[in-house]
């Protein structure tokens, strides 16, 4: 059978959106400290779904939250964007975690606000876009998601699916370079997950965006351009996959 990682890349660039060289990371202090990545090495291209997958505990979450810059990368080389974030000021972490789009595996919307004021929320980096713009651009996101007839529904309303739907939408809306993703089905049923899975494809190919999505899901791994395995906090090779995806 052909394997995921063998697809043609859809984009001709070679630039690196994620270099990865002897990254490795600890958790604690003194007698307590623990590392959780060893020597880890990874290039990721422009455009490029890969997805990253392995045991509960094997530091998948920990290399998503580095490369977001939702924590500090330690020791090592992690270049996100052209950005070094080993040893990166927190201000600098800051305007890292500003370019991405985050998907988390509970949606974390806003109950108090609507499905398309959640979505806006995606916009608060986009200054420049006037209240209107902003209004428009959320509509019509939820709109290409499948949710133009639920855009003033509180999160409360929604179905599991479409509070995923609208969680992608918030993340698609600026349209990042960048989008990371954490489980994102793992709270969905096998029709839904899929439905996300493939709307996140569909969107990131229309804007070109480059996804690192963790899932254990077996069933999602085929709309990965390349997938990578981890065990015990090290990325393994992709012979490894061979075996998961038969
Ligand atoms: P995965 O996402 O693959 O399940 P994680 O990245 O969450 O794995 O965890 C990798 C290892 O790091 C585990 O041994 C976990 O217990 C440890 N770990 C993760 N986060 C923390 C933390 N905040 N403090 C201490 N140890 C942690
Ligand atoms: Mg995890």
């Amino acid at each position: 059978m052909s394997l995921p990682f063998s697809k043609i890349q859809r984009n001709s660039s070679t630039l690196s959106v994620i270099s990865i060289h002897h990254l490795n990371h600890y958790f604690g202090e003194g007698e307590l400290r623990k590392q959780a990545l060893f020597d880890l090495n990874l290039e990721i291209k422009a455009g490029e779904i890969v997805i990253l997958t392995g045991p509960s505990g094997s530091g998948k979450t920990t290399v998503l939250t580095l490369v977001g810059g939702l924590r500090s990368a330690q020791e090592g080389s992690l270049c996100v964007l052209g950005q070094e974030l080993c040893q990166a000021s927190e201000d600098q972490l800051v305007q890292v975690r500003r370019n991405n789009g985050y998907i988390f595996q509970a949606h974390n919307l806003h109950r108090s606000l609507t499905a398309a004021q959640n979505v806006q929320m995606g916009l608060e980096v986009h200054r420049q876009l006037s209240r209107a713009e902003r209004h428009q651009r959320s509509i019509d996101i939820l709109q290409q998601v499948g949710l133009g007839n639920r855009t003033e529904y509180y999160p409360d309303n929604l179905s599991g699916g479409q509070k995923q739907r609208v969680a992608i939408a918030r993340a698609l809306v600026s349209r990042p370079k960048l989008v990371l993703a954490d489980e994102p089905t793992a709270a969905l049923d096998k029709k839904s997950g899929r439905d996300v899975v493939n709307l996140m494809q569909q969107l990131a190919k229309e804007q070109n965006c480059t996804i690192l999505m963790v899932t254990h899901d077996n069933r999602i791994l085929d709309v990965a351009d390349r997938i990578v395995y981890m065990e015990d906090g090290m990325l393994k090779t992709n012979t490894v996959t061979a075996a998961i995806v038969q």
